[in-house]
């Protein structure tokens, strides 16, 4: 079946926050998680998607929102593995906003889903900004950007719960400094969880998977 797409530009009648706190609301009834997915173009955030729908789909009833200026090149891949998907094309828009994902939501069967990941447009700058009605936020940082991204783009690095510095196979390649970024990093936010992980080797991913399992378990003692 192919991939439902839908073009919604940017709503700004409606506020934000308001729009957001209703996607909240909305998750909380029907018991979903979800996480919104954060990063520069091609730090690997569809590659780490499609690792983790295939690591965990078999415990965990998956979905998607895929946020993009344009195509379902992304959405099609999930699509691919039986997820299910929507892709919200921005028409030039550079983030998510909450109305959009608002849409997507409608245009999912949340009956049949645990764990939802919507997947940014690719962008340190403003995405960060924009409240979705995610429980939480999580950002990749891929090796090749280099250690210095937290003090260039600071409240994306305030924002997240857990970053990720993914592509660590490329580190003899690179002179990443992962103590000055990991103090970077906690300079701004404490709390920020850090893994680093490798989607091609698989080094990390276990500690990002446990890390989504403990979040799925508190949600059901709670
Ligand atoms: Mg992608
Ligand atoms: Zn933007």
């Amino acid at each position: 079946m192919a991939v439902k797409v839908l073009t919604i530009k940017e709503d700004i009648l409606v506020a934000n926050d308001v729009r957001a706190n209703e996607n909240n609301a909305l998750l909380e009834k029907k018991n979903i998680l979800m996480i919104n997915i954060m990063s520069s173009p091609g730090a690997g955030k569809t590659t780490l998607l499609l690792k983790t729908i295939n690591n965990m789909k078999d415990k965990t009833r998956i979905g998607i929102i895929e946020g993009d200026v344009a195509s379902s090149v992304d959405a099609d891949k999930i699509n691919e593995q039986s997820i299910p998907v929507v892709q919200i094309n921005t028409a030039g828009g550079c983030h998510l906003d909450a109305n959009q994902v608002n849409q997507g939501l409608m245009n999912l069967p949340l009956d049949n889903i645990d764990l939802l990941f919507i997947e940014n447009v690719g962008n340190l700058i403003c995405t960060a900004e924009f409240n979705l009605g995610e429980q939480k936020k999580v950002m990749i940082l891929s090796l090749p950007e280099g250690h210095d991204k937290p003090y260039k783009y600071p409240i994306m690095f305030t924002e997240v719960d857990v970053v990720l510095v993914s592509k660590t196979d490329l580190a003899p390649l690179l002179d990443f400094d992962m103590e000055e970024f990991v103090s970077a990093v906690k300079g701004l936010n404490e709390k920020t969880e850090i893994f680093a992980i490798s989607a091609k080797t698989g080094e990390g991913m276990e500690a990002w998977y446990s890390w989504l399992t403990k979040q799925l378990e508190s949600r059901r003692i709670s």
